[in-house]
């Protein structure tokens, strides 16, 4: 059987470092607010090229934190990709502001540019940017809109981290930007983390204190905030794997590439890259019209396959206001869209065994 995502392998790679940092943490005493967070951050901030980082609870408190700390709320419009994971849309909601949903791009699967300006209103404050699936949104027309209308861009970076665009890492790309470090993200921890990134001091100091309990300094409260804090174990460990990212992330680039040069079943559309530093491979997404069918046959085969995600956020339950809209382009990709294996821990002969299996299809 090859795994869709064998954590257990990738995790192992640090066995003996994570067991040293662990009795360090141990015997430390202190597991939170404390040195491996401050560690991890000044690393992180560095990483992304951004002048702040806190960690936080988890990707989607970072989306929401961002969103309060800039103070939006019931009546402002945000607008966010129709086609992404419900946790964008989700942090937009619990702030009561109003998510404006945009289609995606066809080819890349990310927020299309060019529809974003017909949604704009004078109650529009901010614009949300998915770099789905690991590659990075083209930024360019965002940026102009962005500085048009004075609207802030926050990055939902949550499958993204380390992608390069314009010379730029994700996480840099905007006012502020929201990562998770759930287990299975490129960089992940051992159980739930998240982080923001900012060049914006004002921000980082409003969310930080907003994470712990509205407090500024001890027992001294600015905010009715919230409890949003990542474990110091978590970010200690995440401290080990920073360094090994841009390295786990190449070996995606090339097991993506190695699909994408060997699958030729015409049954098959392959994903579409515009630059190669864009695209982090947090997912490799291929579309099928008979999906369901691929899915079951490489499944028979012993190929764990996954669906990412079977059913867009504007026909969910949560959302029985929007049930009856339309957005086909963000519909004709959860109808077609698959995910093959993709972790850097996968070795050449499995991905060679999924690549022959898929062209048998
Ligand atoms: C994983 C993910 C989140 C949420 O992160 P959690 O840490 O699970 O809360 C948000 N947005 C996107 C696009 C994600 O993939």
């Amino acid at each position: 059987m090859i795994k869709f995502l064998d954590l257990e392998k990738i995790n192992n790679r640090f066995r003996s470092e994570f067991d040293a940092r662990i009795k360090d943490v141990l015997d430390s005493g202190w597991y939170l607010s404390g040195k491996w967070n401050d560690e991890f951050a000044a690393h992180f901030a560095e990483f992304c090229g951004t002048k702040h980082a806190i960690g936080v609870a988890n990707g989607l408190d970072a989306i929401n934190l961002i969103i309060r700390g800039y103070g939006f709320g019931p009546g402002d419009e945000i607008i966010v990709p129709a086609n992404t994971y419900i946790a964008t849309i989700l942090a937009i909601s619990e702030n009561g502001c109003t998510p404006v949903l945009v289609e995606p791009d066809i080819n890349t699967y990310n927020i299309a540019p060019e529809k974003i300006e017909e949604k704009i209103t004078p109650r529009t404050k901010a614009i949300i940017v998915v770099h789905l699936y690991g590659q990075a949104v083209q930024m360019k027309k965002i940026w102009e809109l962005a500085k048009k209308y004075n609207l802030k861009i926050i990055e939902d970076a949550a499958q993204a981290h380390g992608a390069i665009y314009d010379g730029n890492r994700v996480g840099n790309l905007g006012d502020a930007a929201a990562f998770s470090f759930y287990p299975g993200k490129n960089l992940g921890a051992l159980g739930d983390a998240g982080g923001i990134t900012t060049n914006d001091t004002e921000l980082f100091e409003r969310v930080k204190a907003i994470a712990n309990y509205g407090s500024d300094y001890k027992y001294h409260h600015i905010y009715k905030g919230v409890n949003s804090r990542m474990d110091e174990i978590q970010a200690a460990l995440l401290d080990i794997k920073l360094p090994y990212l841009d390295a786990d992330n190449a070996r995606r680039r090339k097991i993506a590439k190695f699909y994408c040069e060997n699958i030729t079943n015409q049954k098959i559309l392959l994903p579409k890259t515009y630059d190669e530093n864009a695209h982090v491979w947090h997912v490799f997404a291929i579309r099928c019209e008979i999906r369901d069918e691929l899915c079951k046959y490489l499944n028979d085969n012993g190929v764990q396959t996954n669906i990412h995600y079977p059913t867009p956020p504007h026909k969910q339950g949560a959302y029985k206001e929007w049930n009856n809209q339309s957005f086909p382009i963000t519909e004709e990709i959860h109808h077609t869209i698959m995910s093959l294996p993709m972790s850097p821990v996968m070795t050449d002969d499995e991905v060679k065994q999924i690549v022959d299996l898929v062209n048998k299809f």
